[in-house]
């Protein structure tokens, strides 16, 4: 069946600028690491990406290694930028990355001029496209140099294939010092994709400040911890639930019962916000304005919509804020 955007799709949605770039960002975000491969239900992922672009997200996060299998996530995205998003190319923010392990011998990961080209190639191949609109670092590689690296960067901007370019997983010195080397190149580093939320706040402890100096915007992944700041696991672990399916990323056993009880009490915080917990977490990652968005992971339609109605209610009190930190600092 044809799809037709949604006419009312930029209604609600709150759009930030990252760093100091023109480029602006929902405050939500989908990322296609689980849920979008070839082992998943195809008409499943599609109706998740047309539910997010209808409230207004814009912006769809892949990588070189999204699946399972390794670039199926590329794939199915293609899939559906051909049959449901052709008209709509231009409303969209795509990007990918390379940096981890994608194929056999010395030049299928970690950060040399050759891997960065090649993978990028193969991405756009995947997804049937002439160019992404940013392209990462997936994580600092400790044996190429970093010029390699941030010139490979800069030569995709300056070949088409990327229109900006952003890092993953670096900590606040690399991120300086890539920084640095991408300005004097003269392409300006776009933004940092760091693993924040709740329970995860290295952040905080010097990368926002390298960020707001250079002046990089953040799209937080993994708000949820994966599923764990939402009340998915407050009744045991479930067959159709990240850890309890094929993912090697979440298992039972990192779900402690110290854990639940926590999230337990967050649950019923939220709940006096007049939240559900997963919006009370998106809330608290996109509070205050330091973060450009949230980006989070699905694996059905309504994850989606309990997403995006998190950005009406983003606000904290001292005292909330107060007692998340009583409950997980403790
Ligand atoms: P989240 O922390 O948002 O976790 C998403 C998972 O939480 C969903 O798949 C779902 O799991 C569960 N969930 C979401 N909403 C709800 C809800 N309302 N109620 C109950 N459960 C819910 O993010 P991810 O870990 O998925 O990461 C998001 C994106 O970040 C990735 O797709 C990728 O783009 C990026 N990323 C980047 C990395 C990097 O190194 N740069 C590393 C990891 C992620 P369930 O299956 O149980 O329903």
């Amino acid at each position: 069946m044809g799809y037709e955007a949604s006419a009312s799709r930029y209604d609600t949605m709150t759009y930030n600028r990252s760093g100091r770039s023109g480029l602006k960002l929902p405050a939500i975000s989908l990322g296609l690491w689980h849920n979008f491969g070839g082992i998943n239900v195809y008409e499943n992922s599609r109706a998740m990406v047309r539910r997010a672009f209808d409230l207004g997200i814009t912006h769809f996060d892949l990588a070189n290694n999204y699946g399972p299998p390794p670039g199926s996530a590329e794939e199915t995205f293609g899939q559906l930028l051909k049959h449901d998003f052709a008209p709509y190319r231009d409303e969209m923010i795509i990007s990918t990355k390379a940096g981890y392990y994608m194929w056999q011998g010395p030049y299928g990961e970690w950060g040399s001029k050759k891997y960065l080209v090649s993978s990028l190639d193969q991405s756009l191949k995947r997804m049937g496209l002439d160019y992404v609109d940013i392209f990462y670092h997936h994580r600092p590689d400790p044996d190429t140099p970093l010029e390699e690296t941030m010139a490979a960067l800069d030569l995709i901007v300056r070949q088409g294939k990327a229109l900006y370019v952003g890092l993953s997983n670096y900590s606040a010195e690399q991120t300086k010092e890539a920084s640095r080397i991408l300005k004097r190149l003269g392409t300006p580093c776009l933004i940092h994709q760091p693993s924040y939320s709740m329970m995860n706040r290295w952040i905080e402890n010097g990368l926002q400040d390298v960020l707001d100096e250079e002046g990089i915007g953040s799209i937080a992944f993994s708000p949820l911890n994966q599923g764990i700041l939402t009340d998915r696991y407050l009744n045991g672990v479930t067959a159709d639930s990240r850890a309890g399916g094929p993912s090697v990323f979440l298992k039972p056993e990192g779900i402690s019962e110290e854990t639940i009880a926590k999230v337990r009490k967050l649950n019923d915080l939220a709940a006096g916000r007049g939240q559900k917990l997963s919006q009370m977490a998106l809330a608290w990652v996109l509070r205050g304005g330091r973060v450009t968005s949230a980006l989070i992971g699905a694996s059905k339609v309504g994850q989606i919509e309990d997403a995006v109605g998190a950005v009406s209610n983003l606000a904290f009190t001292e005292d909330e804020l107060a007692a998340i930190d009583a409950i997980l600092l403790a």
